[in-house]
C-alpha cells in the first residue's frame, strides 16, 4: 500500500467520514457536507443518474421557447442578428436533448455514467441559457428594465441536482456577470433596480436551493447506506449474493458492447467441513473473514468484484482482454490464499487452507444467461475439485 493511501486511511473514521483536523478541516468539512469523499461521490452520481431525465426535458423545453424567440425578431423588427443568438442557443439545446436522452437510455441499461460528463453537460446547458439570458434582459433592451431573468435562473438552478460546490459556484458567477453587463450596458437609472433584484434572487435562491441540496444529499446517503445493509454479508463484510445477481446483470450488460471476455469465477475452499469438525465453528467463520478480507483487497487493488455466494463460496466478476489472463488471475488468487498459511490439518489438498477455483470466460456472442454462465464455472469448479484441488480450471 503506498504511503499516500495510508493517509487517507488515517484521516478517515471508522464510519468513512473525513476526520482531516489539519488546516483545511473546514474546507472539506463544508465541501462534503460532513459526508465521507467517496459517500459524497456516490451520492452526487446516484443524483446525476437520476435527475438525466429532468435535464433532458429541460434541455427540450429550452429549445422550444429559444426558437419561438428566435422567429419573432425577424417579423417584428427584421433584426437577424438577434434571429441568430436565439437560433444558435435553441440549436445548442436540441443537441443537449438528443444527447442526454442517449445518455438516458445507456441508465436505463444500467451502464454508469461517468461524473465528469454529466457535470460536463450541466455546465454546457447553463452556459447556453446564462447567455440567452443576459441577451435577453441586458444586451437586447439595453435602456429598459428587463427584469431579473438571470435571477430567476439563479433560483432554478438547485433543480439540476448539482453539488453544494458547484451551486455557490455558478451562483455567485452569474450574479457577478448580470451585475457587470448591467453597469455596462444599461442606463444608470435602471441599475438600481435590476441590481436590487438580482441581490435578492440570490439570497433566495441560497436560502431554498441550498437547503434543497442538502436536504437531497443527506437523504441519498441514508438511502445509500440502507441499500448498503440489505447488500453486505454480515460474516465477512463482502458483498451478498443479492448484490452479486444485480451485478452480474450489470456486467452483462455492459459486456455486451464490449470486445473483452468476461470472466466468472466460483471459488470454493477445500474440505471447510473438516476444518470446521476439527477446529470448531467458530474458528471456521474466523476463517471466512480472513478469506473475505482478503477478497475484498482484490476488489479494492484490482478492480475484481468479490462476494460472498455461499458458505464457503465466493464469486468473483471482471473483464479481461486477453483469454490467458484469466487463469493468472485464478492463480493468483490460489496463491494469495495460501499464503495466508491457515493451519488445516486435516486437508487432503495442502498442510493449510486452500481454495479451488472454477473460471468459465464468455465471449459477447455467447450466452448471456446468469443461470447458465454461473452453471458453466460452476462445472469448471467441480473438474478443479476433481483435479485435486488447490488449483485453478478455466472453461470456454
Ligand atoms: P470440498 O473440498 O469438496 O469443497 O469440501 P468441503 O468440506 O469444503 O465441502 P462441503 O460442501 O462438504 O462442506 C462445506 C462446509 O462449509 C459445511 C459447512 O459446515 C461449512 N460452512 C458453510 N457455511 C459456513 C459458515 O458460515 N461458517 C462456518 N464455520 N462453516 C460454514
Ligand atoms: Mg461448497
Ligand atoms: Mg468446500
Amino acid at each position: 500500500m503506498s504511503p499516500m493511501r495510508n493517509t487517507n486511511r488515517a484521516a478517515q473514521g471508522a464510519d468513512g467520514q473525513n476526520r482531516n483536523n489539519g488546516c483545511f478541516s473546514i474546507f472539506t468539512r463544508w465541501r462534503y457536507y460532513r459526508l465521507g469523499h467517496d459517500e459524497y461521490r456516490i451520492c452526487m452520481r446516484t443524483a446525476f443518474q437520476g435527475n438525466i431525465n429532468s435535464l433532458r426535458w429541460v434541455n427540450l423545453l429550452f429549445f422550444v421557447l429559444a426558437l419561438i424567440f428566435s422567429v419573432s425578431p425577424i417579423i417584428m423588427e427584421k433584426n437577424l442578428v438577434k434571429t441568430g443568438f436565439y437560433f444558435e442557443a435553441a440549436a445548442i439545446a436540441l443537441i443537449l436533448f438528443i444527447f442526454t436522452s442517449h445518455l438516458r437510455n445507456k441508465v436505463k441499461q444500467g451502464i454508469q455514467i461517468n461524473v465528469g460528463l454529466i457535470y460536463a453537460l450541466i455546465f454546457i446547458y447553463y452556459i447556453n441559457v446564462i447567455f440567452f439570458g443576459m441577451y435577453l434582459a441586458v444586451w437586447a433592451e439595453p435602456d429598459k428594465i428587463a427584469g431579473s431573468f438571470v435571477g430567476i435562473l439563479i433560483c432554478v438552478l438547485y433543480l439540476l441536482n448539482i453539488s453544494p460546490v458547484l451551486y455557490l459556484g455558478l451562483t455567485f458567477t452569474t450574479v457577478t456577470l448580470y451585475i457587470a453587463a448591467i453597469i455596462n450596458f444599461k442606463i444608470p437609472s435602471v441599475w438600481n433596480y435590476d441590481i436590487q433584484n438580482s441581490l435578492f434572487a440570490t439570497a433566495m435562491s441560497l436560502i431554498f436551493g441550498w437547503q434543497i441540496i442538502m436536504n437531497r444529499l443527506t437523504m441519498m446517503s441514508s438511502t445509500n447506506k440502507l441499500k448498503d445493509e440489505n447488500t453486505i454479508d454480515e460474516l465477512t463484510k463482502m458483498k451478498n449474493r443479492r448484490d452479486f445477481t444485480r451485478t452480474f446483470q450489470r456486467f452483462i450488460t455492459s459486456h455486451r458492447q464490449s470486445d473483452n471476455f468476461l470472466c466468472i469465477a466460483l471459488v470454493d475452499i477445500d474440505y471447510f467441513k473438516n476444518f470446521n469438525d476439527h477446529y470448531g465453528h467458530p474458528q471456521g467463520d474466523e476463517c471466512l473473514r480472513v478469506i473475505g478480507r482478503t477478497l475484498n483487497d482484490l476488489q479494492k487493488n484490482e478492480g475484481i468484484y468479490t462476494a460472498r455466494v455461499g458458505g464457503e463460496e465466493f464469486a468473483l466478476l471482471w473483464h479481461i482482454e486477453n483469454e490467458a489472463d484469466a487463469e493468472k488471475i485464478g492463480l493468483h488468487v490460489n496463491q494469495v490464499i495460501r499464503d495466508l498459511k491457515i493451519p488445516h490439518e486435516k486437508s487432503m489438498a495442502a498442510p493449510c487452507i486452500t481454495v479451488s477455483i472454477g473460471i468459465h470466460l464468455a465471449k459477447c456472442s455467447s450466452s448471456n444467461d446468469i443461470d447458465v454462465l454461473y452453471k458453466l464455472a460452476d462445472n469448471a469448479l467441480y473438474s478443479a475439485k476433481s483435479n485435486g484441488r488447490n488449483c485453478t480450471v478455466v472453461s470456454k
